[in-house]
């Protein structure tokens, strides 16, 4: 066990200590404690919040990747793999996210979860998928189609299907709370077409850490640029810093932006070399911590779009 892994895991008994008698939701480390209730779980915290949404009172849900963490890379602890195999439903978000060590699938495999008949979902299935176009990357999926609303609206409608299915006498539910949950997200996808074209038009330049703006852009009108196009290995390389450096020398950005489940330390290199500042945090694959600004699916898209609207003019 590594020292990242042993920061895990006593944090985790620290938030088990603080949450003990606290019927928060928010317990990624937990077993399931609701017999009544049907038994979800999830790959990272947006989709914990997705399913919460669509799901009611009628699900218990757990996600498996902490808040904050990284979902591309995760080493599954003993209470994922019961959690898992206690499951009635799995829902994990696909197109490459939780392909790292292939931990997903391992923890699929060892939780018993497999073959056709696993109630196991993909909730991105049928999303325009976007493919990554860096050397060494061209041909593999970008995993964050959340980050376009209106893929969201397809997770969630995923989501009331596969309720609906292994829990019919509740269809009603999911079927309502569904079409609630949908409005709202479709009423934030409107606000951020009409807030992002506020953006003087040469202004309009994304740059991150992580690729992983790609649906965002298509959706928005914003074009985006990064340090290294997914989460992975090589990260911040020498090489990587000068290229978006020398991209952003030609343009007239006005800010920079950190993700929350990713080092900063990069990206203030950019900022230093260029002398662009550093003007907001941003969410791509993990919630804000309970109890935080971002710590809905709602709540951190509608950040990250009034964080870029302001820092990029
Ligand atoms: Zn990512």
């Amino acid at each position: 066990m590594n020292w990242k892994k042993w920061g895990i895991a006593l944090a985790m008994s620290i938030f088990m200590i603080t949450a003990a008698g606290c019927a928060d939701n928010s317990a990624p480390r937990a077993g399931f404690g609701d017999e009544e209730k049907l038994k979800v779980v999830t790959t990272y915290s947006i989709l914990y919040d997705i399913v919460m949404n669509v799901g009611g009172d009628h699900v218990e849900v757990i996600s498996l990747v902490p808040y904050g963490a990284n979902p591309h890379e995760y080493d599954p602890l003993p209470a994922d793999v019961r959690n898992t195999a206690d499951a009635d439903a799995v829902f994990f978000n696909g197109l490459n996210l939780e392909a790292g060590n292939s931990w997903f699938e391992k923890l699929l495999a060892t939780a018993g979860k497999t073959g056709d008949s696993a109630p196991v979902f993909q909730i991105s299935e049928g999303v325009k998928v976007k493919f990554l176009t860096d050397k060494g990357n061209e041909g593999e999926m970008d995993p964050h189609a959340w980050l376009d609303l209106r893929n969201g609206m397809i997770y969630a409608a995923n989501v009331r299907d596969a309720l609906s299915a292994i829990d019919p006498d509740h269809a009603e539910d999911y079927q309502s709370n569904a079409e609630a949950y949908l409005k709202e997200l479709e009423q934030l996808h409107e606000n951020a077409v009409a807030e992002i074209r506020n953006i003087p038009e040469d202004q309009r330049y994304l740059v991150t850490s992580e690729g992983a703006f790609k649906y965002f852009s298509e959706a928005y009108g914003i074009e985006s640029g990064y340090i290294w196009e997914i989460n992975a290995e090589s990260e911040g390389t020498p090489e990587q810093v000068q290229a978006i450096v020398d991209n952003l020398k030609q343009r007239n950005v006005k800010g920079l932006f950190v993700e929350t489940s990713v080092d900063r330390r990069s990206m203030e290199m950019v900022s230093n070399e260029t002398g662009i500042p550093i003007v907001g945090t941003v969410f791509t694959d993990s919630l804000a911590s309970p109890g935080e600004v971002g710590d809905t699916y709602l709540s951190m898209m509608k950040h990250n779009i009034d964080t870029i609207v302001k820092g990029l003019q």
